[in-house]
């Protein structure tokens, strides 16, 4: 077995041991909210948001996009598990930012291995083979932050099987401070209907 994996199981076990009053948890968040957000490693929304076990809905996905499969998870967290309010969370520093459509295109037509940056930019091993599908995917990437959340609060606002009376608000969390930084323009998008 490959030593993160030992260290996983064994942290699960600790984990498991103390799990107690845990095991009685109903399904609805407590807190009756939805994150949105990045899975950037140096993001806890149980930490940077004060959650625990129960209290809320966490999406991820890269760059905390309003993508179609998103939508699909604050529909079910609303519709079917009755979250009240919901927070589109993207932070600095993303590796969103670094990219684009194209170059993400050519890096995977090159190869499936693993890329590495440098001042220039995105470089490929090159050892191939790669694959043209990722010509069929929008990657989602992000040119400008406190935009990306005003699009995604946008977009989500105007879904049609988005309620109107549900607020969304943006944030942009600082990986520098662990602050949350509130995007007003996302949030005012974001306005109950
Ligand atoms: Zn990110």
């Amino acid at each position: 077995m490959s030593k993160v994996r030992d260290e996983v199981l064994s942290a699960n076990e600790t984990y498991a041991a103390g799990f107690g009053d845990k095991a009685n948890l109903p399904m609805p968040p407590a807190r009756q909210i939805a994150v949105l957000t990045c899975m950037d490693a140096r993001l806890d929304p149980a930490q940077y948001a004060g959650l625990a076990e129960g209290d809320a809905h966490v999406i991820r996905n890269a760059g905390g996009r309003a993508s179609d499969d998103a939508i699909r998870s604050l529909v079910i967290s609303y519709k079917l598990l009755g979250t009240k309010e919901w927070f589109v969370i993207h932070h600095s520093d993303c590796g969103m930012q670094t990219f684009t459509d194209d170059v993400m295109r050519e890096l995977l037509a090159s190869s499936l291995k693993t890329a590495s940056v440098d001042a220039s930019g995105w470089q490929d091993s090159g050892q191939g083979p790669g694959s043209t599908e990722g010509d069929f995917i929008d990657w989602l990437t992000i040119a400008d932050q406190p935009k990306s959340v005003v699009a995604d609060v946008k977009r989500i606002r105007s879904h049609p099987l988005v309620p109107p009376e549900i607020p969304i608000y943006g944030y942009i969390f600082d990986v520098k401070s662990g602050k949350l930084e509130e995007v007003p323009e996302a949030t005012a998008a974001g306005k109950p209907k």
